[in-house]
Formats: C-alpha cells, structure tokens, sequence
C-alpha cells in the first residue's frame, strides 16, 4: 500500500506507505487514513484528499 500525502513541515507532497499509516477509520464518507510523516507531521488522508494537522513542533515517535 502506497499512498501521497501534503506534508507542510515538507511543504511538499510526500510518499508514503503503509509503515506512515497509523490508523484507520471508517466513517459515513468512506475510510480515513491517519498517517505519521517520515519527519513526525500527522494528518488524515480521505478521498477528497489529505488534511495535514497544522504546522507545529513535533517530536512524537
Ligand atoms: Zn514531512
């Protein structure tokens, strides 16, 4: 599983696999992917598109 996502600490659209999925959901507009950028930047990923969380010092993982 491969998908793409925007990533603004990036600020460039980033690969990612299934290792960058952290979660799923399923909701009434279909299944969101929560993903973990390689970089720490999470966001949800549905099928009108990714929704990064905003810019913001991480330091998870
Ligand atoms: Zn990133």
């Amino acid at each position: 599983m491969m998908f793409s996502a925007f990533c603004p600490t990036h600020d460039a659209t980033v690969l990612m696999t299934k290792r960058n999925a952290i979660g799923f959901e399923n909701t009434d507009h279909g299944t969101v992917i929560h993903w973990r950028c390689n970089c720490g930047h999470e966001g949800t990923l549905d099928r009108n598109g990714s929704h990064a969380e905003p810019t913001r010092v991480m330091h998870s993982v």
